[in-house]
């Protein structure tokens, strides 16, 4: 990464000054307003422990939820605020504050004692945030020395907090933020081969521009979930009424021809768990991918395409995951997506996984800590799988050379 590490800041910067770091404490919460899974938060510990070693005055900046500029009590940061202070310990005390800027705000953090943690209220109350209004971007810069962005999970995002703040004070990337770009640079760009995508969903046309970009770099693309029955049906099989999005039909057409192009081995589902209908209580049964009946729909990968994934899965160095195998949400067409985290964590090979539904899979299977990675975020881990940036890392303070 060519933008500044914080570790790269002179300790001059950080000692003894107010430094903000942009977190991603988006996290999900139940209908009680308790924190169900505070990965994000936890993420987040090692950049806050670096400040605190250096008696910094930490002020942390985030969003929760989408109150739409608006101040809502239901997205508060206090249950987060609490939260970080019970794995802060005795070490630092988190001071939570009732505002995101303004002169009241200013002068709290100014009286806390340096070595503390300062949280700021939602960001998002304000229109500001989510519009990169400049003078909002301007006022939460005046609350600190310097910038740390650590908030992977929204550097998709063209936010205040995430691009704009940066023009009005000196910026670096936290520990989080090098580590999901250190890991996906590994995976992705310069991976130890043979790297093999497997990759699934519900659409192939949010998932295009990542097949696209995976075709020039993977040794092999195996595609799971809903998204097969375009490939299927752009070569002329029957897929009853499962999902399908015909006007990606040409699209798919040219892919397939690239990727032969470009010496990358495509691997499409050969059976399924079909159902009546989409129902978990509905009749299933298993079919290979020829027999798909005219009114039935194929919801899961079946057992002969598990082991076909498998085996590809065998001679991996690097494994990249996105997407579930079916609709994983109802257990009856789970099987596929589990067996493919089983596939994953019994390999030795250097994993990233990313995206909602994979990250949730690997939590409800209680195997987090079997994989190399889990990608903090949804949509930033999208971007960078398409080949794009990251705006809220490009537009971080450059290393100086
Ligand atoms: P995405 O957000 O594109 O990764 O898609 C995830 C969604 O795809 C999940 O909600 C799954 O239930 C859904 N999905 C995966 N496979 C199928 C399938 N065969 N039929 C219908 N939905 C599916």
């Amino acid at each position: 990464m060519n933008k500044l590490f914080i570790k790269d800041l002179d300790i001059r910067k950080i000692q003894g000054k107010r430094v903000m770091v942009r977190t991603d404490y988006n996290v999900p919460l139940d209908e009680d307003g308790n924190i169900t899974d505070d990965t994000r938060i936890r993420a987040t510990l090692p950049t806050i422990d670096y400040l605190l070693d250096r008696k910094a005055k930490v002020i942390i900046a985030s969003h929760l939820g989408r109150p739409d500029g608006k101040v809502n009590p239901k997205y508060s940061l206090k249950t987060v605020a609490i939260r970080l202070q019970s794995y802060l310990h005795e070490r630092a005390k988190v001071f939570m504050a009732d505002d995101c800027i303004g002169a009241k705000v200013k002068k709290q953090i100014d009286e806390i004692p340096l070595g503390n943690v300062f949280v700021l209220e939602n960001l998002r109350f304000y229109p500001g945030e989510e519009k990169n209004d400049t003078a909002f971007a301007k006022e939460l810069a005046s609350l600190c020395d310097v910038f740390i962005q650590d908030a992977f999970g929204n550097c998709h995002r063209k936010h205040a907090s995430m691009i704009g703040i940066d023009e009005f004070v000196p910026s670096a990337a936290g520990f989080l933020l090098k580590k999901e770009i250190d890991y996906f640079e590994k995976a992705v760009n310069n991976p130890m081969r043979p790297v093999v995508a497997l990759l699934g969903g519900a659409k192939v046309s949010d998932k295009i521009k990542i097949i696209e970009n995976l075709s020039k770099k993977m040794d092999k693309i195996l595609i799971g979930g809903a998204m097969a029955f375009t490939f299927l049906r752009a070569q002329g099989f029957n897929i009853g009424k499962s999902l399908v999005e015909d006007s990606m039909i040409d699209v798919v057409k040219n892919l397939m021809n690239m990727s032969k192009k470009n010496g990358t081995k495509l691997y499409l589902p050969v059976d399924f768990v079909v159902a009546e209908k989409f129902d978990s209580r509905a009749e299933t049964k298993i079919v290979p991918y020829q027999e798909i009946p005219e009114n039935w729909i194929a919801l899961d990968i079946g057992p002969a395409t598990t082991k076909l994934f498998f085996e590809a899965l065998q001679d991996a160095k690097t494994i990249v995951w996105n997407g579930p195998m079916g609709a994983f949400e109802f257990d009856a067409f789970s099987r596929g997506t589990y067996a493919m985290v089983d596939a994953i964590t019994n390999s030795h090979a250097s994993t990233i996984v990313g995206g909602g539904d994979t990250d949730m899979a690997f939590h409800k299977s209680g195997k987090t800590h079997e994989v190399s990675f889990i990608s903090t975020g949804g949509g930033a881990f999208l971007k960078l799988l398409e080949g794009g940036e990251l705006p809220g890392i490009a537009s971080l303070s450059d290393k100086k050379s």
